[in-house]
């Protein structure tokens, strides 16, 4: 009987990517995947390290890892991604009945470690290769995620990414183009680009086939069948007129774009060494909102970076309100092991950081929730996933601004349908599907 594997994935698209590719290389060794982690011979776990948190909630899963492998020592225990690569002069010791452990660039080691002889600990963390070129098992029908590069430049001082995933290594255009034809061949409508820094892309590829990110989009915006084009996650440095222009006048790369702000404070986004200060930010909100006034701008925002006063906080909500985002997420800051902001002062209280928090999201989900309601009374079009998580008698689907669209109707999974929405609250928009609107 083939082997069975259970992988457990943590963390960010790249990471679900990842275990997708993971998951498609295990079957090309004749692995099936096993429902539950007890029924597996072989336990993954693709992990993620952004925040001490997440290390303590995976350390809790690895217990039962551990239980499981006491009950049959034939059983073997991998740990991959970001946690395994922090840890890596490490892990064997701390955890013994852990049998492989590969950091982000070295998921394909694992092909090499399974077909060994002799099973014996191994750890694999060189940064050698991205896992796009590896077979994939997609966890979703209509939608597939499209790694283009991997890795990161920048040197933010409270992240830990550069050193889990190393310097930024682009994958050739043409390369891409052909994944993405397969993808449209497979039924795939919708693309989401991935990168840490995916507007950096292609810089680093041979002068020869160097291709920027807006080259990309519009190399891709042609691939017959796609019809929606997404990515994540830029940086406003390299957010440039014409990734703007691209978005402008290609007809597949849809009206969302995330912007991450971190904090409206330019002293703040000094020290994060974010490269960028409170007016260059607003200069590429205002060239975004002057091309293309209905696209929707979500961002990422830290609160409680260490030194930040109320001043700082302060600004930090006036650029909140002055752009208007359709969404964002927020994040309490929490020191990082490894990074230069752990080893700053003038950490801010945990209390003043929670009652700055509060008075953030009161304010991004007031503004998200007058912003949604530019939507009420149009069709907006929305790429069906299924029936609703909270109402089984309604049908769930993403907008091309990225609206999570809750709606009455008939229409299946992977179907493009209009939606007439009559009410919108700061996430959601809830309306009818208009009949004989079937798009494509
Ligand atoms: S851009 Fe900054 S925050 Fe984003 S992955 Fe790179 S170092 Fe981390």
């Amino acid at each position: 009987m083939a082997r069975r594997y259970h992988v457990t994935t943590f963390g960010c698209q790249m990471n679900e990517h990842d275990s997708e590719r993971m998951r498609g290389m295990l079957e090309s060794l004749g692995y099936s995947e096993a429902a539950e982690r007890s029924e597996a011979d072989l336990i993954l776990f693709n992990t993620c390290s952004i925040r001490e948190s997440a290390d303590q909630r995976f350390i809790a899963h690895l217990g039962e890892a551990k239980r499981l492998k006491a009950e049959r020592p034939d059983r073997v225990v991998g740990v991959g991604g970001c946690w395994a690569q922090s840890v890596k002069d490490e892990v064997f010791e701390r955890f013994p009945f852990v049998d492989v452990a590969f950091g982000p660039g070295q998921v394909g080691r694992l092909a090499e470690f399974l077909t060994q002889d002799s099973l014996s600990a191994q750890g694999y963390f060189e940064f050698e290769d991205v896992t796009g070129h590896l077979p994939m098992k997609r966890g979703r029908e209509f939608q597939a995620w499209v790694q283009i590069s991997q890795g990161c430049n920048c040197r933010c001082s409270y992240c830990i990414v550069p050193s889990t995933r190393g310097r930024e290594i682009s994958r050739g255009a043409l390369e891409l183009v052909d994944e993405v034809r397969s993808l449209a061949a497979d039924g795939v409508r919708e693309i989401t680009l991935l990168g840490q820094n995916v507007n950096s892309y292609g810089r680093d590829l041979p002068r020869e086939a160097r291709t920027s990110f807006a080259e990309l989009l519009r190399s891709l915006d042609g691939v017959r069948g796609i019809e929606r084009i997404r990515y994540t996650s830029p940086h406003p440095k390299d957010m440039r007129s014409d990734v703007i222009a691209a978005h402008a006048e290609c007809a597949s790369v849809c009206e969302h774009i995330h912007l991450p702000l971190q904090s409206g404070s330019t002293r703040i986004l000094k020290a994060m060494r974010r490269t960028y200060g409170r007016e260059r930010y607003l200069d590429r909100v205002a060239q975004i909102r002057e091309l293309l006034p209905d696209c929707a701008l979500t961002t990422d925002v830290i609160v409680g970076f260490p030194g930040e006063t109320e001043e700082d906080f302060a600004q930090t909500l006036t650029v909140v309100d002055e752009v208007g985002y359709d969404g964002a997420f927020t994040f309490v800051f929490s020191p990082r092991r490894g990074t230069e902001a752990a080893t700053l002062g003038d950490q801010v209280p945990h209390a003043v950081k929670k009652e700055r928090m509060a008075r953030l999201v009161e304010l991004v989900q007031a503004r998200a929730k007058e912003r949604a309601q530019r939507f009420v009374g149009r069709n907006v079009e929305v790429l069906v996933e299924g029936s609703s998580r909270h109402d089984a008698s309604r049908l769930r689907g993403r907008s091309r601004h990225n609206k999570m669209v809750n709606f009455e109707g008939t229409a299946a999974a992977g179907e493009i349908i209009e939606v007439e929405v009559e009410s919108a609250s700061s996430m959601t928009l809830v309306g009818q599907e208009r009949l004989l609107s079937r798009v494509g």
